[in-house]
């Protein structure tokens, strides 16, 4: 059994943060030098011919022939993590509902539902199994989700079961917007249920990394290092009561927070995958 497993990350409105950070994947390749392969089509032009006619990701990942793209992927983790963001906000864009006009008319069942065919769109992008999704009331409004990795232990470390899924607040509030995450803009709970997502596929990923048998199903050995590092060490958000007691020691702990690897990662991906949908 792995040590990352037993407890949920919570999650806060990350967005009044004001160190929040981003180093985002333009400055990634800005700083590579490297501008030209971003869509598939690009990437297909850096794997050999025998890959034939290939019209996505998925197509290249479930054919039989798909050892030249996985080798491209390992020798091009950055490059290959912008691919699949990019094929994952194209087939994300065509959905009829990530038009606030259309999301806006969608009850709360409907737009759990809208929020769940994501996560399809991004578990085969990412050939990561899709976590469940669950609506919960939270009165604590700065509680956006949580992502609960999927083992419970009793006090002796003894398996006693499983959760893994995500949680989104219906009563969750973005400060930034003033809106319900449920609310008019479905960039709110698009951008919440990805960064819980990404959690997912950092957990997922860290414990490959642990397990030599499925190192090889590692995308990016070093980020995976990096976040079974910080998974181990992860510094909880404080609770919201301290905020009155000890604005500078909430303030303090909160930055640790967000400004932890697997925090800072899943923000950059939810900011990543909305501009890419919203412009
Ligand atoms: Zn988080």
């Amino acid at each position: 059994m792995m040590e990352i497993n037993e407890r949920k990350s919570e999650e806060k409105d990350t967005s009044s943060s004001p160190e929040k950070s981003y180093f985002s994947i333009d400055e990634m390749r800005a700083e590579k030098g490297d501008k030209k392969k971003e869509g598939v089509n690009d990437l297909r032009e850096g794997i050999d011919d025998k890959a034939g006619k290939i019209e996505s990701i998925d197509d290249i990942r479930r054919s039989s022939e798909n050892s030249a793209l996985r080798k491209w992927e390992k020798a091009n983790p950055e490059i290959a993590e912008i691919a699949r963001l990019n094929t994952s906000s194209e087939q994300i864009k065509k959905m009829e509902w990530t038009q606030p006009e259309k999301w806006r008319t969608l009850d709360e069942t409907q737009k759990r539902v809208a929020l769940d065919r994501i996560g399809e769109v991004l578990m085969r992008s990412y050939d990561h199994p899709k976590p469940s999704l669950f609506v919960e009331e939270n009165k604590d409004k700065k509680a956006i989700g949580s992502y609960g990795d999927g083992y419970k232990s009793d006090s002796s470390g003894n398996l006693i079961g499983a959760d893994y899924g995500i949680e989104l607040n219906r009563e969750g509030e973005l400060k930034r917007a003033h809106e319900k995450i449920f609310g008019k803009d479905p960039k709110l709970a698009l951008g919440a249920y990805a960064h819980e997502f990404r959690h997912s596929y950092q957990y997922e990923q860290a414990s490959r990394y642990e397990k030599p048998q499925f190192a090889s199903l590692v995308d990016n050995p070093e980020k995976a290092r990096e976040w079974s590092e910080n998974i181990k060490t992860y510094n909880e958000a404080p609770p919201k009561e301290l905020l009155d007691k000890d604005p500078d020691e909430y303030r303090k702990r909160f930055d640790k927070y967000a400004n932890q690897p697997v925090e800072k990662d899943a923000n950059n991906f939810a900011d990543e995958l909305i501009k890419r949908i919203y412009g």
